[in-house]
């Protein structure tokens, strides 16, 4: 069997699942299992009717939600025609009650928990899916929708809640392997999980892509297929960059590292389940499905260019922390590291002196609250709007004079930690956010105006 995920745009409107039922109707023979996001835009949508509602705003957030429900009526209307239209229309209905229901109930207590938000936004993944499913069985494709909040199980961390691999594996083996053997082709929402007590959690934005890969590893898929609206993984992000080429093979650890720093294209946690089973993943284009996409496999052909890509993560955050009077004091690392552990704050580029330490972390943390603890220990300063770029490829490992030629090329520009070395693989460092585009066009310019055809498409 193979699972194929098909993200917000390939799913956005009823042309778009239509191109995604010919797709599937064209692999039956390798027994699919599809995973689907929410319709483009939709996860965005709740999330921001659930902060109205918890501002108390009840009427832009229902106002929200009947947009929403003629946008999937209207998809789902195109697709299914008005005899099966009737028919489903009473079960999306009910979804949307509960909706409006869940709506009302945020604006009157007036406030929204992380637990709430997970329910709010799951409405994405459970409509997308039930409307695929049905619009599968109306073209005479076996199409079969699984709820996976009876599938995923997940820790309680609501909106990053962490998969529960062995009991899902199991569910996923009871319940939607015989429907494979059956010959049905099951629909599941990706994102979506419940916990142990059976209330719904999210994994994560993007985390649709982790599903797939939960799924595949889960139920041994010769591959797992991540169909999304670019070509595949490309050379740095095609909206940042238009000159970026398709990368045809890249290994699981060059897309492991690209995906952490910030190639959208793949949710990071992806290629983990992959690794553990072996299983090749694949980048391809609803869009362009003769296009031969992405291969991600354990060994990846060495290239003629230095680096496979180039990706940058905006939205960074540099924390200072400076200890003149710790100088050496063992332990000092541990103290900080251990803040960062009680706020739940990752961390994602370290550089130290002896007397000070500079890490980067995701804007969107509590900052605030961890610096005003990191002050105990130390002088703390924290800088936003800064960019990480991170350079990757296997070729980092023994070529001289890498880092020469990338800060010959930024001679002009400001930059503000540098890291290389724990991967092997990448070359990372922090950048003014305003920079991000200008270097990421001179440096794609610099190490990818010739690329060679044997890896790049
Ligand atoms: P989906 O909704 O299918 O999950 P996403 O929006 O999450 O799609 O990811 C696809 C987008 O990722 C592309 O449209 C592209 O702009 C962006 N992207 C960022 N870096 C890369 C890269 N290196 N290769 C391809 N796409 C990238
Ligand atoms: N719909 C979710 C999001 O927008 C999950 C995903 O698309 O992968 O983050
Ligand atoms: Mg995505």
């Amino acid at each position: 069997m193979i699972v194929m995920k098909f993200g917000g745009t390939s799913v956005q409107d009823a042309k778009a699942i239509d191109r995604v039922a010919h797709i599937v109707q064209g692999r039956l023979a390798d027994r699919p299992l599809v995973v689907v996001s929410a319709m483009a835009k939709v996860t965005d949508s709740l999330l921001a009717m659930g902060k109205a509602a918890g501002s108390g705003d009840r009427k832009t957030a229902l106002k929200m939600a009947r947009a929403l429900r003629e946008r999937h009526y209207d998809t789902a209307g195109e697709l299914l025609g008005t005899a099966l239209f009737t028919e489903f229309h009473g079960d999306l209905g009910a979804d949307f009650e509960d909706l409006d229901e869940l709506l009302r109930g945020i604006g009157a207590v007036g406030e929204i928990t992380p637990r709430t938000y997970d329910y709010v936004a799951s409405f994405g993944e459970v409509l997308s899916s039930k409307i695929v499913a049905a619009a599968f069985v109306a073209r005479e494709l076996p199409g079969a929708h699984v709820d996976s909040r009876q599938c995923l199980l997940t820790d309680n961390s609501y909106t990053r809640a962490v998969p529960q691999v062995e009991e899902t594996s199991e569910r996923l083996r009871r319940r939607v392997q015989p429907l494979v053997d059956a010959g049905k082709v099951p629909v599941m929402g990706g994102f979506i999980g419940s916990n142990a007590a059976g209330i719904t959690t999210t994994i994560g934005r993007g985390g649709s892509d982790f599903s797939a890969a939960i799924f595949g590893a889960a139920l041994n898929a010769q591959r797992i297929e991540i169909w999304t609206d670019v070509d595949g993984m490309m050379t740095t992000d095609p909206r940042l960059c238009p000159d970026a080429r398709r990368i045809k093979t890249i290994s699981f650890d060059e897309a492991a590292e690209l995906a952490y720093f910030g190639a959208k294209v793949l949710h990071p946690a992806t290629v983990l389940p992959a690794i553990q089973k072996n299983i090749p993943v694949y980048v391809l284009n609803s869009q362009n499905p003769t296009c031969e996409g992405t291969k991600i496999t354990a060994r990846a052909p060495r290239t003629r260019n230095i680096f496979k890509a180039i990706a940058a993560k905006k939205r960074i955050t540099i924390i200072d922390v400076a200890a003149p009077r710790m100088l050496l004091a063992h332990g000092f690392l541990k103290a900080i590291f251990d803040a960062f552990d009680r706020h739940g704050v990752v961390v994602d580029v370290v550089s130290t002196s002896e007397v000070s330490v500079s890490l980067t972390v995701d804007s969107n943390e509590a900052i605030p609250e961890l610096a005003a603890d990191l002050a105990k220990l130390a002088d703390v300063k924290y800088e936003g709007r800064k960019a990480i770029v991170c350079l990757v490829g296997e070729n980092l490992r023994d070529t001289p004079g890498i880092a020469a030629k990338v800060f010959g090329i930024l001679e002009d520009m400001k930059i503000r930690m540098i890291s290389q070395g724990a991967s092997e693989i990448n070359l990372t460092f922090v950048i003014e956010e305003d920079d991000a585009a200008e270097v990421v066009r001179r440096l794609h310019q610099a190490f990818f105006a010739e690329a060679d055809p044997e890896v790049f498409g």
